[in-house]
């Protein structure tokens, strides 16, 4: 295969995608291992599986590969990345980049997409929710939840709480029970309010680079506003997104997910965890906190000092944990799924959780609730296990919830 063989990329890659830089050249070091596609949990649904998309793509077959479901069908789990031997960055470099090839011509892939996209143009949020209501939740939180714009002065900590906790309710509850933690702690803290906008983790992931772009620079400039020690963040998708993608263009802070900070406190949050649970606890990596990030041990040290609580793992955890189906755009792209795959991921991995004898299947992105608690109707396991946020399993045992 010579070089003039190789198609160019969908697009020049920006400073935003210097993973791309050099993808093409990047992407004739795969040796075609097929790593990628034995590992992908959706490379079955796929036209074409992972590597045979690479290898498609090196001999100039751009057009049948990026109109097929396979970029659309990868969740964005990132366990390719982290097992391919030559360290190609399929999900979040080579799929994008299919996915901006597509959005640039201007083709709908699915209106549950579209219309998420829009709102955000439109709202600053998936949603469509006017963004004065960003901290409505805030009203009941029982805690007084400082607001950047109206504190006036330098804080500790930003919590960027993000578009689900801002505006789903069983979001804006776990919303409110970590506002009363953070009080318990005496954290010196502010939100955004309505100043804060979606960090554009989705749009970036579906291809939407415009969109991504003004989303990007408008938060920047927001940020740039007010003087913070370190932000903290609810959302894992969100958090990877300011983490590993901001600095490409100049957003550089200190952040952490919720759950790292809590943990950091752990020796000040232990005597707070009065009330034993008395409960069998498997966790959920997501891929976001674990593969992408590595905030593996830190969850499982909150739930370990809750009393009462015995922790259990699923057959695949940490690195090798199994994706909810709901990363990258994919959270809106349900229906499409659905219509091309025969088990969900979710399903599959409340069966996992259900094997394990636990009762409780915790997790720590605010996504995944709602997911698994579907799930685990679909699956028949509604008597069986329970799908709580760590959020709200310390607030219960804090009994402040
Ligand atoms: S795992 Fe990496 S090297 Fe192996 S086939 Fe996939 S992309 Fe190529
Ligand atoms: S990120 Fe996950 S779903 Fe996407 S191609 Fe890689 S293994 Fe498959």
């Amino acid at each position: 295969m010579g070089v003039a063989q190789v198609p160019p990329l969908p697009e020049t890659p920006g400073p935003l995608f210097p993973e791309l830089a050099s993808a093409e050249e990047k992407f004739r070091q795969c040796i075609q291992c097929g790593v990628c596609s034995g590992s992908c949990p959706m490379g079955e649904a796929m036209d074409f599986a992972p590597r045979r998309a690479v290898k498609m793509l090196l001999e100039g077959r751009f057009n049948e590969v990026v109109e097929s479901n396979t970029p659309w069908l990868c969740v964005s789990c990132h366990t390719c990345a982290v097992r391919c031997p030559s360290q190609l960055q399929i999900s979040d470099g080579l799929f994008p980049a299919l996915r901006a090839a597509v959005m640039a011509e201007g083709k709908a892939i699915d209106q549950d997409l579209q219309k998420a996209l829009q709102n955000t143009y439109l709202y600053g949020n998936p949603m469509g929710i006017s963004p004065k209501k960003r901290a409505e939740w805030a009203k009941t939180a029982g805690v007084p939840v400082p607001i950047m714009s109206q504190l006036r002065r330098p804080v500790d900590v930003l919590w960027i709480v993000e578009c689900n906790p801002s505006f789903e309710p069983r979001g804006q509850e776990i919303s409110k029970l970590l506002a009363r933690i953070l009080n318990a702690l005496g954290v010196d803290f502010a939100i955004l309010g309505p100043e804060e906008r979606c960090l554009g983790d989705c749009e970036w992931l579906a291809g939407e680079r415009g969109l991504f772009e003004m989303l990007i620079e408008r938060n920047i400039e927001i940020l740039s506003k007010y003087k913070f020690r370190e932000i903290i963040m609810t959302d894992p998708h969100s958090y990877r997104t300011l983490l590993k993608i901001y600095p490409f263009l100049g957003g550089r802070y200190h952040v952490q997910p919720v759950v790292a900070f809590l943990a950091q406190r752990l020796d000040q949050l232990k005597p707070l965890l009065k009330k034993k649970l008395n409960a069998t606890i498997t966790y959920h990596d997501s891929c976001c906190l674990g593969r992408k990030t590595s905030h593996y041990e830190e969850p499982r040290m909150l739930l370990r000092a809750i009393p009462g609580v015995k922790l259990v793992e699923m057959v695949q955890n940490r690195e090798s944990s199994l994706c909810c189906g709901g990363g990258a755009s994919t959270i809106y792209l349900d229906r499409y799924i659905q219509e091309r795959v025969k088990d969900r991921l979710a399903d599959r991995r409340v069966m996992q959780a259900a094997a394990t004898g636990a009762e409780t299947l915790a997790v720590a992105c605010p996504f995944e609730p709602a997911r698994f608690e579907d799930a685990v109707k679909v699956t028949g396991n509604e008597q069986k296990l329970i799908v709580r946020d760590i959020i709200e399993l310390l607030a219960e045992s804090m009994e402040i919830a």
